[in-house]
C-alpha cells in the first residue's frame, strides 16, 4: 500500500506514459491489487486490473459454489453486484479521456459463464477496467491514489465480502439457475423439447430492450391439454416449499406449429423459446422458459456466404447445373441461405429447429397447389420445408417449432398446433387436423427421394487468418454482431441466439483457438468444436485470449455455444472446406 502510494505521488504531474511503471501486484489491506495492463494514453482502452480477495477474508462459504452451475451463477451474481456498486459510485473526479471510468463485464438477462469474476477455493477475484486519471496528458497522481486506494477497496469490500453481498439473494439466484438446469435435463429425459411455465412474462419492454414488459403484460397460461408439472429441486419462493412444484406448457418432441392472427404474440413466444437455451436471472419473466440446449433458430439470410454445404434435400437442379451436394455461394438467396443454415445446424447435431414465418423465405417454406400447377417441377429447384419437416423428425429425430400464421398447408404436419389469441395459447390440434381432413391442400409432395445428405465437413485451417498488418492476431468486436477477424468482416446479425457482446468476443477468439489447436487434417467442424468445448470446460474461458498467461487479466469473455461458433466459422468469407479424400485416393497414397 505504501509502495503504491509513493509511486503515485512521485508520478503526479508527469507524462501519462510514466503510468506504465504501475504494472505489477500490490498487497493492500484486505485485497491484492493486480495492475496487469496500463493504457498508453488517457483516450485508449482503459487499464486492466484485478481485485483479489482471499476466501479467508471474503468468507464466501465454499459450499455455495460446489457444482458447475453454482459456480457460474454465483460468479455471474457477483459481477452484477460489482456493476451495481460501480454505477452507484459514478465516475469519479475530473480528467481527460477515460479518466476515472470503472467497468466490469456483467451480463444482461441471461446467466452466462464469464471471465469477469473468478471464484476459486482460495480467493475471489474481480477483473475490471479502469481509466487512470489525467489532466490533458499529465498524470493526476492524487486522483489515482483515491481511485486505487479508496474506491477500489470499497468496491471490493462491498461487492466481494460475503456479509455485504446479500447472501439470501445470492442463494436465490443460484437456486433459480439450478432449477432451470434441472428442467433442461428433465425435458430431455421426458421427451420434451421446451417448457413454458405458467405466469411467465414473455413480452419485452421494447424492441430495443430485453427487460420484461412493464405495462399489463398477459402472463403465460398453458392450455390444459398441454399442461405438465414437475418438482424442482428448490422452491421458487424461499420458505414456500409448495413453490417447488411448477406447472406450464410442455412442447413434446416432433413438429409443433404456432398459429394465430397477426400481433397475437406468436413471435414473442418463439423468441422466448430461442432464448430458453440459456438460463435467465430471477424476475426476468422467462426464468422458467426452458428449451433444449442445442435448439437453433433458423432464418433466411440472403447475401450470406455458404461453403460446400449439401443442400440437396431442399435444392436441386439449379440453373447452370450447379451442384447442390456441395453448394457454395458468396451471395446466397433467401431460400438457399435458409437451406444451408438448416443443414449446418444438423451437421452440428442440433435436435430442435425454430423458425418464424416473419424471417423465413416463403418459397422455402411452401409451394402451394396453384404454384405447383403454374411452375412445373422441372423448373423449380426447391423442395419446400413443408415436404421435409416430418421426415426430419421421423428419420433424423430433429424436432421443429414453427410460427406460421399465413399458410394452412402445415396443419396436418404438426402435433401440437398452438393457437395464440390475445396472447393466450390454446390447443387447436384437433380442430386443425379436422380442417386438414375437410379441406385438402390438393398439392403433391415434392420430396421425390428420401432425404440423405453428407453432414460432415472439414474446414481448412489455412483458408482464413486472424492476422492484420503487423499483428499475427487481431480480432475486433463491434457490438453484438460484428467481428473483424484479421481482415475478414464477419456479419453475425442472423445469429439471433447470440445474446451478449462478450459472447461475440469469445466467438472471435474461439475461432482462432480452434483453428490453431484443433483443426487438423480431416477433422470435422463438429469434431474440432467438440474438442474446443472440452478444452474450455477444463481450463475455463481465460484461455481464449491468445496472449493469456496465468496471473493476467484475460479480457472480457462470456461463453458462447459451439453452435454459434460453428455458425460464425461457416460465415467466414474466405472459408474453404477440404475435399473429402476418397477411399481410392487414400489407398493410392499408401502404396
Ligand atoms: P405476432 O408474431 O403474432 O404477430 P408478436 O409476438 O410480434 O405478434 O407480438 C405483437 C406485440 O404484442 C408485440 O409488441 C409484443 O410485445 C406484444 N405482446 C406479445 N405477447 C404479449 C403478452 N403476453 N402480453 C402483452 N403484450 C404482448
Ligand atoms: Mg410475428
Amino acid at each position: 500500500m505504501q509502495r503504491l502510494k509513493s509511486i503515485l505521488s512521485r508520478l503526479d504531474g508527469r507524462n501519462y506514459k510514466a503510468y506504465k511503471e504501475l504494472a505489477g501486484c500490490y498487497e493492500l489491506e484486505k485485497l491484492t491489487l493486480f495492475i496487469d495492463h496500463v493504457q498508453g494514453d488517457p483516450f485508449a482502452a482503459p487499464s486492466k486490473l484485478r481485485l483479489r480477495v482471499p476466501i479467508s477474508i471474503s468468507k464466501i462459504p465454499l459450499s455455495m459454489f460446489e457444482t458447475r452451475v453454482q459456480k457460474i451463477s454465483l460468479e455471474d451474481y457477483l459481477s452484477r453486484q460489482i456493476q451495481g456498486l460501480i454505477a452507484s459510485h459514478g465516475r469519479s473526479g475530473r480528467g481527460s479521456g477515460k479518466s476515472g471510468i470503472i467497468q466490469i463485464d456483467s451480463g444482461g438477462q441471461e446467466i452466462l459463464e464469464r471471465t469477469s469474476i473468478e471464484l476459486t477455493q482460495d480467493w475471489v477475484e474481480a477483473r475490471i477496467e479502469l481509466g487512470l486519471p489525467a489532466a490533458g496528458r499529465r498524470i493526476l497522481g492524487w486522483e489515482a491514489q483515491s481511485l486505487l486506494l479508496d474506491t477500489l477497496p470499497q468496491i471490493s469490500e462491498k461487492g466481494l465480502h460475503y456479509a455485504n453481498i446479500k447472501p439470501e439473494k445470492a442463494l436465490q439466484f443460484i437456486e433459480c439457475a439450478e432449477n432451470q438446469k434441472y428442467i433442461r435435463t428433465w425435458l430431455e429425459k421426458s421427451g420434451y423439447v421446451a417448457f413454458v411455465a405458467n405466469q411467465s412474462i414473455l413480452p419485452r419492454l421494447s424492441g430495443a430492450s430485453d427487460l420484461p414488459m412493464r405495462d399489463n403484460p398477459v402472463p403465460f397460461q398453458s392450455p390444459q391439454t398441454l399442461e405438465i408439472s414437475l418438482d424442482l429441486p428448490y422452491p421458487r419462493i424461499p420458505d414456500h416449499p409448495e413453490s417447488s412444484r411448477i406447472m406450464g406448457m410442455g412442447i413434446p418432441r416432433g413438429v409443433c406449429l404456432i398459429v394465430g392472427g397477426g400481433y397475437h404474440g406468436k413471435s414473442t413466444l418463439l423468441r422466448a423459446l430461442e432464448r430458453g437455451v440459456y438460463s435467465h436471472i430471477p424476475e426476468d419473466g422467462r426464468e422458467y422458459v426452458v428449451t433444449c440446449p442445442d435448439a437453433v433458430k433458423i432464418r433466411s439470410e440472403d447475401g450470406r456466404r455458404v461453403e460446400k454445404v449439401d443442400v440437396s434435400p431442399f435444392i436441386n437442379d439449379l440453373p447452370q447445373g450447379r451442384n447442390t451436394k456441395v453448394f457454395s455461394s458468396d451471395d446466397a438467396s433467401g431460400s438457399t441461405s435458409q437451406a444451408a443454415s438448416i443443414m449446418e445446424a444438423l451437421e452440428m447435431g442440433s435436435s430442435l429447429l425454430l423458425m418464424d414465418e416473419d424471417t423465413s423465405a416463403t418459397n422455402f417454406m411452401i409451394r402451394d397447389r396453384r404454384m405447383q400447377e403454374l411452375v412445373d417441377r422441372e423448373h423449380e429447384p426447391i423442395t419446400p420445408y413443408l415436404d421435409r419437416v416430418r421426415e426430419i423428425y421421423e428419420r433424423f429425430s430433429v424436432s421443429t417449432i414453427l410460427v406460421m400464421g399465413g399458410c394452412g398447408d402445415y396443419l396436418e404436419m404438426a402435433d401440437p398446433v398452438i393457437m395464440l389469441k390475445d396472447f393466450v395459447p390454446q390447443d387447436f390440434t384437433a380442430k386443425a387436423h379436422a380442417i386438414a381432413t375437410k379441406i385438402e391442400t390438393g398439392r403433391f409432395s415434392e420430396a421425390v427421394k428420401p432425404m440423405s445428405a453428407e453432414l460432415s465437413r472439414s474446414p481448412d485451417p489455412d483458408s482464413f487468418s486472424a492476422a492484420r498488418g503487423k499483428k499475427d492476431v487481431k480480432i475486433d468486436i463491434r457490438g453484438l454482431d460484428e467481428i473483424l477477424y484479421g481482415r475478414i468482416a464477419l456479419d453475425l446479425r442472423a445469429l439471433e441466439q447470440l445474446v451478449d457482446g462478450s459472447q461475440t468476443r469469445a466467438v472471435g477468439y474461439a475461432i482462432h483457438l480452434t483453428q490453431k489447436k484443433f483443426m487438423e487434417k480431416d477433422q470435422s467442424l463438429r469434431g474440432c468444436l467438440k474438442l474446443l468445448d472440452q478444452h474450455l470446460d477444463e481450463l475455463g474461458l481465460d484461455v481464449l485470449d491468445p496472449y493469456f498467461r496465468p496471473e493476467k487479466h484475460p479480457g472480457n469473455f462470456a461463453r458462447p455455444r459451439m453452435l454459434e461458433i460453428a455458425a460464425a466459422i461457416n460465415r467466414l468469407r474466405t472459408l474453404r472446406i477440404m475435399k473429402k479424400e476418397t477411399g481410392d485416393r487414400r489407398r493410392g497414397r499408401r502404396n
